[in-house]
């Protein structure tokens, strides 16, 4: 039986040997206080397939202080599977994120508890007053937040701040990929997560560099599509596909009935109306959506059932006794 703690620190970290023992300096203080008050800790660090000594250094640091669990990527898998990985081997019944490169402040983990503890499940940091450069971080991620906001319906000013607390079933029962871990709080809304978002200090990168550029913004866009699918149409596929399906078909089937109402009614050859090519491609293109909407309904099926899920979570039964 796995011992349950209090707090789980999520750390992702791909190359940051200087920041490391800093934050960790910065990160105890902050959680012996904690810990004093109470509280249980573990700090999880994701080593994701650091180049320098960034994962010795966890070692030594892991050697020393058993409240800190290391785990080592074969190579890097990128932010969004380091934060995946620690999520997994959390015991923590609150999980916090943060960045490894001391942008984020340690001394904000208390604030962020404290709105878990008035019954929030998601808190996330919002850096009010950002320290990275306007025109190619600060502007594009205004923007993509906006976007964000508007499209998936959950409304934060700052879906890139890392510093973030998860009650433990909700981040446990989130799957994401490629580079979603952004998106986690709107991922969360089908699970119907109480969210809420609090400014926090955030401090200019000093040492290593960042690891994106300009181009994630186009990444995230791609993946904001996949989101809001996955948001509202993953358990009925065949409402989008069908749907559109349906609708293509139907007018194509109304243009052919036009024609074949002027060749039968009235004689009139219709091979070559160029009305002709558009109703089929409207039929055949409509009937082909409808298949892949069944397609995609017995692949969600199969996507619950193989894996156990339900399409619904719990949040606590009356009575349970041997349920
Ligand atoms: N990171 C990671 N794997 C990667 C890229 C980044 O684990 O492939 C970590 C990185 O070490 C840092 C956090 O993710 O702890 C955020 O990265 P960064 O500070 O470069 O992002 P930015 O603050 O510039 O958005
Ligand atoms: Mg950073």
């Amino acid at each position: 039986m796995v011992e349950k703690i209090d707090i789980s620190v999520v750390i992702p970290i791909y190359n940051e040997e200087e920041n490391l023992p800093i934050l960790y300096k910065k990160l105890k203080s902050v959680l012996e206080r904690l810990y004093n008050s109470g509280k249980r800790y573990e700090i999880i660090f994701v080593n994701d397939g650091s180049r320098d000594r960034s994962w010795e250094i966890i070692s030594e640091i892991g050697w020393k202080d058993k409240d800190i669990v290391g785990v080592n990527f074969r190579r890097n898998f990128g932010q969004t599977a380091a934060m995946s990985a620690g999520f997994e081997v959390a015991r923590g019944d609150v999980i916090i994120t943060m960045d490894g490169d001391l942008q984020n402040d340690p001394e904000d983990i208390p604030r962020l508890l404290e709105k878990i503890e008035e019954g929030y499940d998601i808190v996330s940091g919002w850096r009010k007053d950002r320290k990275d450069a306007f025109i190619s971080r600060t502007l594009p991620s205004r923007i993509a937040n906006w976007l964000i906001s508007k499209v998936t319906g959950v409304y934060l000013h700052d879906y890139g701040c890392s510093l973030k607390a998860y009650k433990s079933d909700i981040a446990k029962n989130l799957d994401f990929y490629g580079e979603m871990h952004r998106f986690l709080p709107a991922l969360s809304k089908p699970l119907g997560a109480k969210i809420i978002e609090i400014p926090v200090k955030h401090h200019p990168r000093i040492y290593g560099k960042s690891k994106y550029g300009i181009s994630r913004t186009f990444k995230v866009i791609l993946d904001l599509i996949l989101v809001k699918f996955l948001l509202d149409y993953r358990t009925k596929p065949l409402r989008v596909f069908g749907g559109a399906g349906f609708l293509l078909s139907l007018l194509g089937f109304f243009v052919m009935l036009y024609l074949s109402c002027q060749k039968i009614c009235f004689n009139k050859p219709i091979g070559d109306r160029p009305l002709l090519t558009f109703g089929m491609l409207l039929f055949i293109t409509g009937i082909q959506l409808i298949s892949t909407g069944i397609i995609a309904e017995l692949i969600t099926r199969t996507y619950y059932e193989s894996q156990g899920k339900r399409p619904y979570i719990i949040k606590e039964i009356l009575n349970a006794k041997d349920r």
